[in-house]
């Protein structure tokens, strides 16, 4: 089945009991038992929901791994994922990742003892020289956020092998329609199904992925254990939303391609980023290791002064963080979700004042375009 067609057939069909096509919203909290432990499959809804079951069944296909679970957040499936860690194990984590993972790890999950390293994953010799013999995975995020750099998940799956750890990848920015790193190599792999997956704005939550079904029992019983389950109406939400996945990648990719060549050729920007263009420092490895490049592109319009400009005259683009869902976004990084990093660091990283994100939607995009030639040229 190619991914269009699962992307509509995949998983779990329908309701087996009564025919409905899409699967029901089981509002529910638990399950009778004809006699102890005689049960249909389901006991509690934290440890198992038939429709939270129909989202982890089809999510696993997608990404082509053993075993799908999902959680209320991003955040909380990254969460579970770290608890699987130990007092004074140590982790690699790529050192533009999305800020709430910097945090959690930084700010929570140390408190725990859980040690990390920050390093450029696009650099597999920064990432192997992280390693310490307590290293347990490499965390990485391809591309990254803002500035949309690209790192090779097979070759780091061999660093990880090289070393006995795990390769966790955020997927969010691609989605499985573009790219599936657990068939490059990766071991998990998770989404803030808040962005792409859901896709319309209206659902937080967190999907994970394990290649393997030994891993994937682990990450279960912290899932029961811990908590942060979806629940049924978020799952069927969720759900729905997916059917149309293929659809809007196509439409946010090719809405992106063709705002990115039209900023390119604009001499007053300075920078364009987006992994489909040739100029991008990895546009080879992007088109190798994907199918797309996504819908996420980064210019910089020289200052924060004309940053604001262009923000409070935009139309179509509406000033929000997120991103992923119908309707084109468009934020500041520096004064908005990358705010809490110090100055300094956000310079060295190249995330500077005039440097504007947008999120293209699937609108038509010639409005796109002209919104943008208005707010650009006043
Ligand atoms: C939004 C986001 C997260 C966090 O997900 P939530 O659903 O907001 O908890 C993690 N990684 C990336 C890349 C994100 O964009």
């Amino acid at each position: 089945m190619r991914i269009k067609t699962r992307l509509i057939h995949g998983g779990i069909e329908g309701d087996p009991h009564t025919g409905a096509v899409s699967v029901p919203i089981y509002q529910v909290s638990t399950y009778k038992q004809d006699a102890i432990g005689q049960h249909k499959g389901f006991e509690y809804s934290r440890t198992g929901n038939p429709t939270r079951h129909a989202l982890e069944t089809y999510i696993a296909e997608l990404e082509g791994g053993a075993r799908g679970l999902a959680f209320g957040s991003g955040m909380a499936a990254l969460s579970t994922i770290l608890s699987m860690f130990n007092k004074g194990d140590h982790v690699v984590v790529g050192d533009d990742v999305y800020g709430g993972t910097y945090r959690v790890i930084t700010r929570v999950f140390s408190r725990l003892g859980l040690e990390a390293t920050y390093a450029d994953t696009s650099d597999g010799a920064a990432v192997e020289a992280a390693i310490r013999p307590e290293t347990k995975a490499i965390i990485m995020e391809t591309p990254t956020n803002p500035l949309l750099k690209v790192s090779d998940i097979e070759s780091l799956s061999k660093v990880a092998k090289k070393h006995g750890i795990l390769l966790i990848v955020d997927n969010t920015f691609m989605t499985p329609y573009w790219q599936n790193p657990l068939d490059l190599g990766a071991d998990i792999v998770y989404h803030s199904a808040t962005k792409y997956l859901g896709g319309h704005s209206d659902v937080v939550a967190g999907l994970v992925v394990t290649k393997d079904a030994k891993l994937g029992e682990e990450l279960h019983f912290l899932q029961n254990a811990i908590g942060g389950i979806l629940g049924p109406q978020d799952s069927w939400i969720l759900l729905r939303g997916m059917k149309t996945l293929g659809i809007r990648m196509e439409e946010h990719e090719q809405n992106a391609r063709t705002l990115a060549e039209w900023l390119e050729k604009r001499s007053d920007i300075s920078r364009v980023i987006y992994p489909g263009l040739a100029s991008h420092p990895q546009h080879e490895l992007a088109k190798r290791q994907g199918r797309g490049f996504g819908g996420m592109i980064s210019f910089d319009v020289g200052s924060a002064a004309r940053a604001d400009e262009v923000l409070s005259r935009v139309k179509y683009f509406t000033l929000a963080e997120s991103l992923g869902a119908v309707e084109s976004l468009i934020s500041v990084p520096a004064r908005m979700t990358h705010a809490s990093i110090p100055a300094e660091r956000r310079a060295e990283l190249g995330i500077t004042d005039g440097l504007v994100r947008i999120s293209v939607g699937i609108e038509d995009v010639q409005d796109l375009m002209e919104d943008l030639e208005q707010a650009l040229s006043k």
